[in-house]
């Protein structure tokens, strides 16, 4: 993995932007400036002003976007959409050591409306994954009932599902069970532990 911290961190804000809305059951997590706030909060923006509907609207409208980044296989369709992410958004990238962090780089400049700074934070960190590490290591959720973005970091590329849900455990759940029933009638009935 070749990936720096930051890059890493963007990624997962751009996954958690994805998540906030469950396609399967319609839950949005970002309804509201206050619910968008909190959004921010939790993936360590600085500088955010005041946040209106007008700011929710296009980030719910961004988000769109960034999952359509996840759910494609082809990568140019991928390239052309995260170019256009980086593009729309007015990026100028910049080295900035604002509130005692190290040097980093900000993708757009200051006051640039909060869309932009996460288009061209999400639309960046998605660029260098595909450069450095290939379209594959974004994916969709492979657990039934479940379509949330994920970012496949592990060292042997083995990730199919999203935490956000605990897919994995439930899909292992769900195979022990089937395992157990039909154990239950076959001649070498399967003991193993439950998985956690
Ligand atoms: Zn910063
Ligand atoms: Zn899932």
């Amino acid at each position: 993995m070749t990936l720096d911290s930051d890059t890493t961190c963007a990624l997962r804000t751009a996954v958690a932007l994805v998540n906030a809305l469950d396609p399967t059951t319609g839950e949005d997590r970002l309804e509201t400036a206050a619910a968008l706030r909190r959004f921010l909060q939790q993936h360590d923006f600085s500088a955010v002003g005041t946040l209106t509907a007008g700011d929710v609207k296009a980030v719910r409208a961004l988000r769109r976007r960034v999952r359509n980044v996840f759910e494609t296989s082809e990568v140019g369709s991928a390239v052309t959409l995260v170019n256009a992410l980086v593009a729309q958004a007015s990026a100028l990238p910049q080295l900035v050591d604002h509130d005692g962090e190290p040097w980093h780089l900000h993708y757009t400049p200051p006051g640039a409306a909060l869309v932009d700074r996460l288009a061209a934070e999400s639309g960046m960190a998605l660029a260098i994954l595909i450069r450095d590490e290939g379209l594959e290591r974004l994916r969709i959720c492979e657990a039934p009932n479940c379509a949330n973005a994920l970012v496949d970091l592990s060292r042997n590329r083995s990730r199919r599902y999203c935490d956000v849900r605990a897919c994995g455990n439930r899909v292992h759940v769900a195979a022990y069970r089937a395992r157990r029933r039909a154990g239950a009638s076959s001649d070498h009935p399967k003991r193993e532990p439950l998985p956690r």
